[in-house]
């Protein structure tokens, strides 16, 4: 059927090794999946998974060896970066065993969930949601997808971030609380996950703001370098 106006590409992101993109449905954000994390913030580390969304056209895609512009978001004073591994899945389904939802990893990249910090603490303080907090445009920037069955397991990697090229954050994603497959299994209770699902897995300790004019350089092992430059 014709549209009344044109529909809006799909996000597309490219796939190392590939001609081919992954096309991207949805993207779900887990929050404090990091001890020292959700300690900064001010928890136990030891609460249930709990789930945030952004939009699929929030993702700012940086080609490796590329550095990407990330517009200083409006109405914030405090941008903050939390270096990510990101999982993507090529399949789906509802109540997924530990299994199957390894089973329906597609690939990994390295993303930055961007958070307007003060934004998000107001929401929080007032029990509302957290979308103008996380949901905002460009902030999900993300390097390209590395097929699963090129770089394995990705149950033990050094996760990195520098700004300005001073180290801000060093983990390893062995340190997350909700494993990915538990995330993916735990996410499939409450959706009907399908193909083309991104799965932010959550940030080490050590957040914090950037300015215009900073270069954040993140890093998972294995999965390449993502740079992104915040401009005003
Ligand atoms: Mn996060």
């Amino acid at each position: 059927m014709k549209t009344v106006f044109p529909a809006q590409a799909p996000t597309l992101i490219p796939v190392v090794g590939s001609d081919a993109a992954f096309p991207v449905r949805r993207i779900y954000c887990v929050g404090r999946n990091y001890v020292e994390h959700a300690k900064e913030m001010g928890f136990t580390g030891r609460e249930d998974p709990f789930f945030f969304c952004k939009p699929a056209d929030a993702v700012l895609y940086v080609p490796e060896g590329q550095t990407g512009e990330l517009p200083y978001p409006p109405l914030t004073s405090d941008l903050h970066y939390e270096i990510e591994l990101v999982v993507a899945l090529s399949s789906g389904g509802r109540d997924l065993t530990l299994e199957q939802a390894a089973a329906a990893i597609y690939g990994y990249a390295v993303g930055l969930d961007m958070t307007r910090r003060d934004l998000q603490g107001v929401a929080k303080k007032q029990g509302r949601p957290w979308e103008i907090g996380k949901a905002f445009d460009f902030g999900a920037p993300m390097g390209p997808i590395y097929p699963a069955q090129t770089v394995g397991s990705m149950d033990q990697a050094a996760i990195t971030l520098s700004v300005n090229g001073e180290t801000r954050q060093s983990g390893n994603v062995d340190q997350m609380i909700w494993k990915v497959a538990e995330a993916i299994s735990y996410l499939s209770g409450l959706f009907e996950l399908k193909a083309g699902d991104l799965i932010f897995t959550g940030t080490p300790e050590g957040v914090g703001a950037v300015v215009p004019g900073d270069l954040m350089v993140g890093a998972v092992q294995g999965l390449g370098e993502l740079k992104v430059k915040v401009i005003a």
